[in-house]
């Protein structure tokens, strides 16, 4: 049999490792090979950890050899440059971080490696995840590989790229306003952002505490709920991480929607959005429809057009006091060239960091100041609190919420990068998601003159079975997860 490595998902890797088909350390050299092939075309990694992970391979075929396998186990995973692996660069792809190696892992580190994972390389992202096209990156572009001058999305624009253009079997991301979902969405890639509190974010670079969360980048959703299976969980290092018990996430996958009632809410569908996603969502819809769901076009959530605003002051306001570690003292870049502390503080500052990330600070910085805070911070925050109410609501009549993942394709390289608001207008529909704390998956559902949609499904707090489900069931009822890039 002819297996092609660099395009097996993990449970199709799982099964050839279990039956001795193939061996982790043939499948990461395989892996390893093709992101030397594709790489100079799509700039996903920052590192490529080939020596470890072909140690980790060896050792995860004797694991194998002993009958100590699990579903993980020996198999290729990415992770994004924010996430800290104990002696492996982790950059966060800033000029502040860009030779900071940690020394400790983080917890969904620690959970793979204990899987037996293989991790074969670290991605490229926007600077301290502040972006939605990995442009803002302070070391290079990643290139979309489905059109190499357009961009993958962002912030998580490189491990998604990377599952695409199959560097990887899967991947992780994390998502503050929908840096999982939107590149998924842009890549035709399966992309879920937990619950808040469902995965721990103990050794996760952080952005903005109250809205990050780690999540799966995949080929598909049976996958999707592998790696959930993996790295979800309580973590009495993360103060935030739920107590909550957490399933078998593959167990609910099936093919059928009988009784599962599906709203549409309309403030999705926005002005200016592009006719083909729509198109491709309202047919989504009908699939859905079609497996046995009952879907309900009249919803409305009123306030979801105040989600931007309220992002873009929580999110920078927490973000400000996140990045005020990075003095030059503590760790990271430091500037040596003067003996006063402030000036030496300030150089620090005025090189470690990138445009993007100075203009979230003095955003936050402003929020955040003795006579603006009751007009903005405070003021955001109660909204925030109508916003979640107002999912509460829907919650009661629906199962779950489907919208488009993003108001349009992925756009050109440099199109967007001088005008900050049209760059954060990409994310209108993933940042309610994040503002109430919610889980919510992106999904291939078409194409528009070859360029991927994503199809969005919003669920309950801790509903991440029944996203699943309906996103599994969809998956099974049409091929557009099959289609992959031609590099
Ligand atoms: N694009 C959004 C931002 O720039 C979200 C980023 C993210 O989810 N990390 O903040």
């Amino acid at each position: 049999m002819k297996i092609n490595h660099n395009r097996l998902t993990i449970h199709e890797a799982y099964k050839l490792l279990r039956s001795k088909q193939l061996s982790s350390v043939e499948l990461t050299k395989a892996i390893i090979e093709r992101i030397h092939q594709v790489e100079p075309k799509v700039h996903a990694l920052i590192t490529v950890t080939d020596e470890l992970a072909l140690k980790q391979a060896q050792k995860a075929d004797e694991l194998i050899a002993s009958g100590d396998i699990n579903p993980l186990t020996g198999i290729p995973a990415v992770i994004k440059d924010n996430m800290c692996t104990k002696g492996i660069l982790t950059t966060c792809s800033s000029k502040m971080l860009e030779n900071f190696v940690p020394p400790y892992n983080a917890t969904v580190v620690e959970k793979l490696t204990d899987c037996g994972a293989v991790v074969v390389g670290k991605s490229n992202m926007d600077e301290f995840a502040m972006g939605s096209s990995t442009e803002n990156s302070a070391l290079f572009i990643t290139q979309n590989p489905w059109d190499l001058a357009r961009v993958p999305g962002g912030s998580s624009g490189g491990s998604t790229a990377a599952v695409a253009a199959g560097e990887t079997i899967y991947a992780l991301g994390s998502d503050t306003g929908g840096s999982i979902r939107q590149p998924a969405g842009f890549c035709s890639v399966t992309g879920l952002k937990p619950t808040y509190g469902r995965v721990s974010r103990y050794g996760l670079v952080a952005f903005a505490s109250s809205l990050d969360q780690i999540g799966p980048l995949t080929q598909d959703v049976t996958d999707c709920a592998l790696v959930l299976n993996a790295i979800a969980g309580y973590d009495p290092r993360d103060s935030t991480s739920a107590p909550h018990p957490t399933p078998d996430y593959t167990q609910c996958l099936t093919t059928r929607l009988n009784g599962l009632r599906i709203g549409v809410p309309k403030e999705y569908f926005v002005e200016g959005m592009q006719t083909e996603v729509e198109t491709a969502i309202r047919t989504a819809v009908s699939k859905l429809e079609e497996l046995g769901a009952k879907a309900d076009w009249e919803v409305s959530l009123p306030n979801t057009p105040n989600a931007l605003a309220v992002y873009y002051i929580i999110a920078p306001s927490e973000a400000m006091a996140n990045l005020a570690r990075y003095d030059g003292v503590k760790y990271g870049f430091s500037y040596q060239g003067t003996d006063s502390m402030w000036e030496a503080m300030k150089k620090t500052r005025q090189y470690g960091f990138g445009a993007e990330v100075k203009r979230r600070i003095m955003l936050g910085t402003y929020a955040l100041s003795a006579g603006y805070y009751d007009a903005y911070y405070l003021k955001a925050q109660k909204v925030r609190t109508l916003i979640r109410q107002e999912f509460d609501r829907a919650f009661e009549k629906f199962d779950v919420l489907v919208t488009p993942t993003s108001p349009t394709v992925p756009f050109k390289i440099g199109e967007k990068v001088d005008d900050p608001l049209q760059m954060y207008l990409s994310d209108i529909c993933t940042l309610p998601v994040n503002i109430a704390g919610l889980p919510a998956i992106s999904i291939p559902a078409g194409f528009a003159d070859g360029l991927p949609i994503g199809l969005q499904i919003i669920g309950k707090p801790f509903s991440e079975e029944t996203i699943l489900k309906i996103a599994y069931a969809y998956e099974q009822a049409t091929e557009w997860h099959k289609r992959k890039p031609d590099l």
